[in-house]
């Protein structure tokens, strides 16, 4: 169980209310997408979910517990970032184990998760390899490599595409469509870019000025969009 919930969440920083009052549910299993204007709170909210920044009122769940008040390192949450930040002195092998060896997980673990990420991520002729010697697909996959060992039952992802080319792009959204199959995990996905909300989705969230305008699969915020922002954020109703 790894449903997502947000109850009556508020961030400020200091006199700006980032976000009023937030309720959103993330299905167990799904693959949420957060779309909207740069500047409405999206990675806020992300960063809110993973705890690493507190919301200044209201509630966090992760499969029905209260975690609002727990660290971001046991929540069972996974983030990856549009910036890779790999170390670069390090091999993929490397970068991948990297978090585990902070945990000080067992060698016998830990070679069996690095292993299973390098195969789900097609990752296993470049395990000896630098950063330096990867494409940028190739890259972004081993910052996912470094999450997915860690087996997290929710992966946040903002923007992990936006340094892409477009051709990368697409290919990286049909493995990231592949990833949330096998892994069957939680998936919350923030980007700007709407093909990639259309495909990727199956629920999306529209957000406007840290509010949510409507929350619903991709077809169905196009076909039926209720305010004229979701309708000219998603496409050109009739
Ligand atoms: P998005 O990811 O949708 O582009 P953000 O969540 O990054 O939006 O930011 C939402 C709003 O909160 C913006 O106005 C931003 O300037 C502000 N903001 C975000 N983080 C901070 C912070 N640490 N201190 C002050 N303001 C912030
Ligand atoms: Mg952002």
């Amino acid at each position: 169980m790894s449903e997502v919930q947000l109850k009556n969440v508020t961030k400020s920083f200091g006199a700006m209310k980032v976000i009023p009052d937030l309720n959103l549910t993330v299905p167990d299993g799904s693959f949420t997408v957060l779309v909207g204007p740069s500047g409405c709170g999206k990675s806020t909210l992300l960063r809110i979910i993973s705890g690493l920044e507190m919301p200044t009122g209201g509630n966090v769940l992760i499969g029905g517990q209260d975690v609002t008040l727990e660290e971001p390192s046991k929540r069972g949450i996974s983030m990856v970032f549009q910036s890779y930040a790999l170390y670069p002195h390090m091999t993929v092998a490397q970068n991948i184990d990297f978090g585990l060896r902070l945990a000080k997980m067992p060698t016998a673990e830990r070679e069996t998760r690095v292993a299973e990420a390098a195969r789900i991520l097609a990752l296993e002729d470049y395990l000896d390899r630098k950063p330096g010697q990867l494409s940028g697909g190739q890259r972004q996959r081993v910052a996912i490599g470094r999450s997915i060992v860690r087996h997290p039952k929710v992966f946040l992802f903002d923007e992990p595409l936006s340094n892409l080319d477009a051709a990368l792009r697409t290919q990286m959204r049909v493995e990231l469509a592949q990833l949330h199959q096998s892994l069957d995990a939680t998936m919350i996905y923030v980007t700007h870019d709407q093909v990639e909300a259309m495909t990727l989705a199956d629920q999306i969230v529209v957000m406007n000025a840290g509010r949510i305008e409507q929350v619903g699969a991709p077809m169905e915020l196009y076909d039926r969009p209720q305010t004229e922002f979701v309708a000219g954020f998603i496409g050109s109703p009739k």
